[in-house]
């Protein structure tokens, strides 16, 4: 899988996604990141923040494009923000054993109930 900001892999659903061949909720794009709406909500707000290059997770992101990382960080804040929260949780699941689905990084901002400890 290639691991280089300029990389789309065709094979990536991320990758589609960033390229609008896959519709979504889009509810930020940026040049370097994009966010939209989780197909499957585990929380009222459920959103992704995705590096528009293709990395394949948080470690190799942040290896690879740290400034990248920090605004993925900064939008995750800032969406959760516009839909009212202040309070919010980032996740970046990493590894099928963390839960990791999908092989191009993305944060999960889950908001608008409590959190519970530790995560399933
Ligand atoms: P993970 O399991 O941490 O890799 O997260 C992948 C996330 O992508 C899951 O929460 C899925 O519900 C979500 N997902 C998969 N396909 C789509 C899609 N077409 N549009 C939006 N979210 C998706």
């Amino acid at each position: 899988m290639p691991d280089s900001a300029d990389a789309s892999d065709a094979d990536c659903l991320f990758c589609r996604i960033v390229a609008g061949e896959v519709p979504v909720e889009l509810v930020h794009e940026g040049d370097f990141v994009v966010a939209f709406r989780d197909i499957d909500p585990q929380a009222p707000t459920h959103l992704l923040v995705v590096p528009v290059g293709h990395h394949p997770d948080v470690a190799a992101l942040a290896a690879a494009d740290p400034a990248a990382l920090a605004e993925l960080v900064a939008v995750g804040r800032q969406v959760a923000t516009a839909e009212g929260h202040d309070d919010y949780r980032l996740v970046f699941n990493t590894g099928p054993l963390a839960g990791q689905s999908v092989f191009h990084v993305h944060g999960h901002v889950l908001a608008g109930r409590q959190m519970s400890w530790p995560p399933g």
